[in-house]
């Protein structure tokens, strides 16, 4: 199952943090990470294992919502600031739609992220 995972970048401390909480889960055999370029590299750091895609704001969230088009990716954890302003605001917009086009879970806050994982150890 391919899981990807975002963070702006106030929240990136956050995904950290939550991708350390949920290691047991996340490095499970059946499930692969995707990321966006520097939510990848943080990711990566913590020992995760994670196939990056470019930078969000140069394309990543795009290609992510590409995958999900595609039927590759099966879920979205985003960890949106509501905070602060985005260039890439279309292509974000673009992925929450391609999620819902295609019944894929998402998550745009930590605490929907964590009931999520929880569900896919559920079934
Ligand atoms: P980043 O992109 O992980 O490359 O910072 C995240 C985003 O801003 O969409």
């Amino acid at each position: 199952m391919e899981i990807a995972i975002i963070a702006h970048d106030g929240k990136k401390a956050d995904m950290v943090q939550f991708l350390n909480k949920n290691r047991a889960i996340l490095m499970q055999e059946n499930i692969k990470l995707i990321a966006t370029g520097t939510t990848g590299s943080k990711a990566e750091n913590a020992g995760f294992k994670v196939k990056k895609m470019l930078s969000g704001p140069q394309g990543g969230d795009a290609q992510i919502a590409g995958r999900v088009a595609e039927g590759k990716t099966k879920m979205v954890l985003f960890f949106k600031d509501p905070l602060s302003s985005h260039p890439h605001e279309a292509d974000v917009s673009m992925l929450i739609r391609v999620c819902d086009v295609h019944n894929v879970p998402l998550a745009t806050n930590e605490a929907t992220a964590q009931l999520l994982l929880l569900g896919i150890t559920a079934v």
